[in-house]
């Protein structure tokens, strides 16, 4: 052979190589292709109006992105670190810097095996582990040619109906914020403060739609809890989540004795494991990728609610494009959802799922579907 066709002949191997590495016939292999990064930034979301809970009030919020690069082609994820459990961005970072050899090391393609090997290097870290979770996903779906939906067999046609969320505030602010809100069909209403009835007295004052109510666990005697749902069901209101604090299981079955309203747990419920003790105290379950550490442990909740007979409902933090649209993707399995996270904030980094009138709409470009903004 000469050196010309020795020269051609290599070329041709090194780019058939490539091809078979980079194109998702590798699927299954653990043959290694390309450069895998895996990288972390902290961004700061600004909160259209100033988000109040029984939790916190703020008008930012500085949430985790990751990317996962192999192939030449890069997989997003998000995670929003949750106050209740301790948690924020910079140690989510942290977190993650501490296990970033283990992530570009791994085989993608075994995402189950590793992000359950993976949680139990990140205690404490959910948030940060669903960054992780989209992120590797994400890359999955992309380079499968999917969306996200048709990874999980779904139609996106049965995507669920968001509710939009009214936080926390003054009766003239809720008002105004009710009226943002014409386009949905459903309103989540926060309360769990001494305002309560001021609050849903504002709501009532503009709109006989349908209202959720969320206590946050603000309610802390089971008397007050009974005495409030049952004003509410007088109020429009379809069903309660959290009422009482998590730990008050035992109070949370006399209450349910005791009320009509269907009660949600959301605090109270954090993986599979903790929904069969849930079952008689609650009617439904609310399911986060925050909380629950990605759409792996989000859709096996899911799946564990629905064959005990439970509800779900897919619920948020405040968070960019990125965590909605995941969880839209799993929506058509939901009966509810409370996916408007990235509808409170003035700057998402990404477009991904819209809304129609309270319908998500789900992208059909492969993986999650993100676009950069
Ligand atoms: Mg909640």
């Amino acid at each position: 052979m000469k050196r010309r066709e020795l020269f051609q002949t290599l070329v041709a191997a090194t780019a058939g190589a490539a091809l078979l590495g980079g194109d998702g016939l590798a699927l299954g292999s653990t043959k290694k292709s390309g450069a895998t990064t895996f990288s972390t930034q902290i961004q700061r979301l600004q909160l259209r109006h100033t988000w109040t809970t029984t939790m916190s009030s703020s008008a930012y919020r500085d949430t985790l992105y990751a990317q996962f690069t192999r192939d030449g082609i890069t997989g997003y994820g998000e995670g929003a670190g949750i106050v209740r459990y301790q948690q924020n961005a910079p140690g989510g970072q942290k977190a993650l810097d501490g296990v970033r050899k283990l992530i570009t090391d791994a085989d993608p393609w075994q995402f189950a095996k590793f992000l359950t090997d993976l949680d139990r290097h990140l205690p404490g870290q959910r948030a940060a582990l669903a960054a992780v979770d989209l992120a590797l996903l994400d890359w999955i779906c992309k380079k499968l040619g999917v969306p996200l939906y048709r990874f999980f067999g779904l139609d996106p046609a049965d995507a669920a109906i968001t509710n939009m969320s009214i936080g926390i505030d003054t009766p003239e602010i809720t008002r105004q914020k009710v009226r943002e809100a014409a386009d949905f069909p459903f309103l989540k209403v926060k309360v769990g403060l001494d305002t309560d009835e001021a609050t849903i007295d504002a709501v009532r004052s503009v709109t006989k739609k349908p209202i959720r109510v969320d206590a946050n666990e603000g309610w802390t005697s089971k008397e007050e809890a009974v005495r409030k749902i049952n004003w509410l069901e007088t109020q429009g209101v379809q069903f309660i989540e959290q009422p009482m604090p998590a730990h008050m299981l035992e109070e949370a079955r006399w209450v349910r004795a005791r009320v009509h309203l269907p009660i949600f747990a959301d605090e109270a419920c954090h993986s599979a494991e903790d929904i069969p003790k849930l079952r008689d105290a609650f009617d439904g379950v609310v399911i986060k990728l925050d909380k629950a550490g990605g759409l792996m442990e989000a859709h096996r909740q899911i799946l564990v609610a629905k064959a005990l007979g439970m509800k779900a409902m897919l619920g948020c933090m405040v968070s960019s494009s990125v965590t909605i649209t995941a969880a839209a993707h799993l929506s058509p399995l939901v009966d509810y959802a409370d996916l408007d996270g990235n509808l409170l904030i003035a700057n998402d980094p990404f477009t991904g799922v819209k809304v129609d009138k309270g319908k998500l709409i789900l992208p059909s470009g492969p993986g999650l579907g993100l676009v950069k903004v």
